[in-house]
């Protein structure tokens, strides 16, 4: 076997640096794909030593840009290393890395959005969900508009045990803009408990690794970036659908500086409000006094199953979308009619 001695000791042979890889591929950063290149291979090493021992694990890195996350996996000893970057420009820096690497790196041009990771990683290295994550590893720093869209999608990946997840508990390690990463680990009663603080930390543990400056990228953002590392856990703290969670959680923080009890009525058409809600809250024994930031995630566990409890009673209420009844009576206030009567409405009252 080449084995575990070599893997362990593997170095990337003398390159050229990041930034003559840089002028060598003409890879100037795109201001509206929002690219900012890090440089420095020790703050590189710092993100990726954060992900855990890569000792002959599989990657999957998420636009690796000019290459500098991508070299400081491969000197941590991962032994498969799948790159996936939307701009093609990068491609051919990505190749020289992959020549130094021989048989480790795979390059995908793809966007990682749409991007199908069934099957990608050979279906031995999975675990059971119960079991420790398995050496499966995601690893990247993404443009901002990317990498919140991408969470929210891979949490509910979590939820599902599909995707990436397919293969256990696997670990991420993402960058974010500070003030996202602040509320993806926000805790209870902290101004930045949000929407984000719930659902991911009721489906994984959320560390806040450390604060990159703005001024460490090239070309400088705007912001400072904070970098997070997400274990899914094995028993969610919440144990419902996906969606109808996100939907408790949405409606709950739709008035943040508001008594809970305001977010919750809205779970409910009109007519049958103030009568739901209050079997609602009786149900989860949650303070209608509380605001959004102080409600714990056992709460919201409670709300949720309270509120799954009278779906299971009345399923026409898992539908309903009190912006939707909103944005059809302004319709039907445009069109002199009333929202019942418009064509293909959905059926909304109960
Ligand atoms: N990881 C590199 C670094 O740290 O220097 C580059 C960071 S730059 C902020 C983001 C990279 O993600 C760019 O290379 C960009 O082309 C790539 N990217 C942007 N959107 C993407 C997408 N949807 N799928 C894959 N790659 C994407």
């Amino acid at each position: 076997m080449a084995s575990s001695a070599k893997l362990a000791s593997f170095r990337l042979p003398p390159l050229p640096t990041i930034g003559e890889v840089i002028k060598l591929f003409n890879l100037r950063a795109e201001k509206q794909l929002s690219q900012n290149f890090l440089l420095d291979m020790k703050l590189t090493d710092k993100i990726v030593r954060k992900a855990g021992s890569l000792r002959g694990a599989h990657v999957c890195e998420v636009g690796p840009g000019p290459g500098g996350i991508t070299r400081s996996i491969l000197n941590a000893g991962a032994a498969d290393l799948l790159v996936v970057e939307k701009d093609k420009r990068f491609i051919p820096g990505l190749q020289l890395l992959s020549e130094a690497a021989p048989g480790k790196v795979r390059i995908v041009h793809g966007d990682i959005l749409t991007y199908n990771m069934d099957g990608v990683f050979p279906r031995n290295i999975a675990k059971p969900w119960e079991e420790d994550p398995p050496n499966l590893h995601i690893i990247g720093n993404l443009p901002f508009s990317v990498s919140t869209p991408l969470i929210i999608k891979w949490l509910e990946n979590v939820a599902n045990q599909t995707g990436p997840f397919a293969y256990g508990r696997t670990r991420l390690t993402l960058t974010f803009q500070k003030e996202v990463a602040e509320r993806l680990t926000a805790s209870t009663g902290s101004r930045q408990r949000s929407r984000l603080s719930i659902m991911a930390q009721y489906l994984c543990t959320v560390h806040s690794c450390f604060t990159i400056p703005g001024r460490a990228f090239i070309p400088k953002p705007e912001v400072d970036v904070g970098v997070v590392h997400f274990t899914p856990l094995v028993r969610p703290q919440i144990q419902q659908p996906f969606k109808l969670v996100e939907k408790v959680v949405r409606n709950v923080f739709q008035f943040r500086r508001k008594h809970c009890r305001k977010g919750i009525e809205m779970l409910f058409p009109e007519a049958r409000r103030l009568e739901l809600t209050e079997t609602l809250m009786c149900e989860a024994d949650v303070d209608p006094i509380l605001r959004p930031t102080e409600i714990t995630i056992p709460q919201f566990r409670a709300l949720a199953d309270a509120y799954a409890h009278l779906c299971a009673q009345e399923p026409n209420l898992l539908t309903y979308e009190f912006r939707e009844e909103l944005r059809l009576k302004r319709l039907g206030r445009l069109k002199g009619t009333s929202p019942g009567t418009l064509a293909g409405a959905p059926q909304l009252s109960l």
